[in-house]
């Protein structure tokens, strides 16, 4: 089992802030926004190889850290890894990649690195959650000390991905030699693309359940909070602002009153609209600010009784 995490009953809001320009930008873009937590990319997650983080970037960003408020809830990883791919060369370049995303994470005392698990590409599923699991194994062996925990984010399904179903996510974890190394991310966005109807109170509440049943909740370490640009069970993984997409507002709103994602980093990662792009039905370009403030709206008052 994972840490128990400390409750303190909160709802924590945050985003997918840049890094551009170094690390701690994500830390000040999120404070801008009033984001409790956040989440960044360590590295360029569309290289490979990227460069180490700059000393002095890491000076700054202890800096930051150190003036309190927004807090680092997670690293997305790369998304080329993948760690059941056949082809040797990807498979190896794909696990150290995340030993590379641990030991940043690590150095910048990131307590979350979201991954999604891999795509079988035609070996099969069972196949694949199997290669999924030695790949886990062989990172947690080289990396006894680690600190941050390897948190698997639920997919749309598109392709051949696995982490679509509850059920693979579960096999996964009990391939892994070492429980409390690894812990779930959920994506709203993607698990209504996988076909988990969440769009209302109870449909959100029996997800839950499900997840409870096949996984486990105590697995349950972080969300992206996301809309979607497609139908339910339609496997795509394309965001949508919050409350202009397929999942609508009823969801977010049941979410966010469930007592059960308290003290969970709950992060948009929602399109950034460009100005003069004309997205939602009101035809105005959006970024995180309006999401967030969709969000809050939504959020139960403080007076309202925390059962359900
Ligand atoms: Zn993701
Ligand atoms: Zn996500």
């Amino acid at each position: 089992m994972p840490p128990k995490r400390q409750s303190s009953g909160r709802v924590l809001l945050g985003a997918h802030t840049s890094t551009a320009g170094g690390v701690h930008h994500a830390l000040e873009e999120g404070r801008a926004l009033g984001c409790d937590v956040v989440q960044l990319f360590t590295r360029n997650q569309r290289q490979w190889t990227p460069k180490p983080l700059d000393s002095g970037d890491v000076d700054l960003w202890r800096a930051r850290l150190a003036q309190g408020g927004v807090r680092p809830a997670m690293a997305h990883t790369s998304y080329l890894v993948n760690l059941c791919a056949s082809d040797d060369t990807i498979l190896e370049k794909s696990r150290l990649a995340i030993l590379d995303e641990v030991d940043r994470a690590d150095l910048l005392g990131i307590p979350n690195v979201v991954l999604h698990p891999g795509a079988h590409l035609g070996r099969g599923e069972e196949a694949g959650v199997a290669a999924i699991c030695q790949s886990l194994n062989w990172i947690i062996a080289r990396r006894p000390a680690m600190k941050t925990v390897i948190c698997l984010e639920t997919t749309a399904g598109q392709g051949t991905t696995l982490g679509w179903r509850f059920e693979q996510l579960a096999a996964m974890l009990a391939g892994v030699k070492e429980r409390a190394r690894v812990a779930v991310c959920i994506d709203t966005c993607h698990l209504f693309a996988a076909g988990y109807d969440i769009r209302t109170a109870a449909g959100w509440r029996a997800t839950l359940e499900e997840f409870d049943k096949v996984i486990g909740l105590d697995a349950l370490r972080c969300a992206h909070l996301n809309d979607s640009k497609h139908e339910l069970g339609s496997r795509k993984d394309r965001h949508q602002h919050i409350g202009d997409g397929f999942l609508g507002l009823g969801a977010f709103a049941a979410l966010l009153a469930d007592p059960r994602l308290r003290d969970i980093p709950l992060v948009l990662e929602t399109p950034v609209d460009e100005a003069g792009d004309a997205p939602g039905p009101g035809g105005v370009a959006k970024g995180y600010a309006e999401n967030l403030a969709v969000l809050r709206s939504l959020l139960p008052k403080a007076s309202a009784p925390r059962g359900r």
